[in-house]
């Protein structure tokens, strides 16, 4: 594909993704995860009018974001991938919410880094709902602790955020996810996927973050 079919696919993509959600929704929001795709494709998709970016590397991010967030002042960028300690100053100053907050010693350090910069980051905690050892995430059974701990350190938590395991069945964890978050009464639900948004949505998420879909493969 050349440049011009290449940024007209994006739009089609994306404009059918809009569709589906408001098929079975109205307020569900889409989260375009723009992980291992330029500036040129991230625009196509803006000029479409999407909002809400995912990056799932500071260390990307901070090479790509911050000229097109000149030019598009009012995009809102989160932050999806698992984030080491040593980048929590980064983290605080590029992203708009961190959706992979997942344990004391991040909380502490995201913390520190936002009293600093006065800027406080709205979070999302991750749950490795699968319990699966490669994963990223809070054991559920920790979980509920966890939220105590940062809601009393003073962190923004608005709710959780989970990947269910790979070809299975996803309904049960997104069903789990609902209850926790209705549990705690808090206002977002960050999960479905390119290949399984359906399912999180018919689960009660708010929130998809969709890359696939949209922009087409990945070439790493
Ligand atoms: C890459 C990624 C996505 C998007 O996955 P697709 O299958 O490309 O839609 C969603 N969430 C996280 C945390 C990701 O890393």
């Amino acid at each position: 594909m050349n440049y011009q079919q290449q940024t007209m696919q994006i739009k089609t993509n994306l404009l059918q993704i809009q569709q589906q959600i408001s098929n079975l929704s109205e307020d569900v929001t889409l989260v375009a995860v723009s992980k291992f795709h330029g500036a040129d494709k991230i625009i196509a998709a803006i000029e479409v009018g999407q909002k809400i970016f995912g990056e799932n590397r500071v260390q990307e991010a901070q090479s790509k974001w911050p000229e097109i967030r000149l030019r598009y002042p009012d995009i809102e960028l989160h932050l999806i991938g698992s984030l080491q300690t040593n980048k929590a100053a980064e983290a605080v100053s590029l992203f708009d919410m961190i959706e992979s907050l997942d344990r004391p010693k991040l909380a502490d350090s995201l913390l520190k880094e936002m009293q600093k910069q006065q800027r406080f980051v709205p979070c999302l905690i991750q749950i490795n709902v699968g319990k699966e050892l490669q994963k990223s995430g809070i054991m559920p059974q920790d979980a509920e602790k966890f939220l105590q701990y940062c809601l009393n350190i003073g962190l923004d938590i608005k709710g959780f955020m989970c990947i269910p395991p790979e070809g299975i069945n996803p309904e049960p964890y997104f069903q789990y996810m609902r209850e926790l978050k209705n549990k705690h009464k808090l206002p977002i639900l960050s999960m479905g996927m390119s290949s399984d948004f359906e399912y999180a949505i018919k689960h009660g998420t708010t929130h998809v973050r969709i890359g696939t879909a949209i922009f087409g493969e990945r070439l790493i």
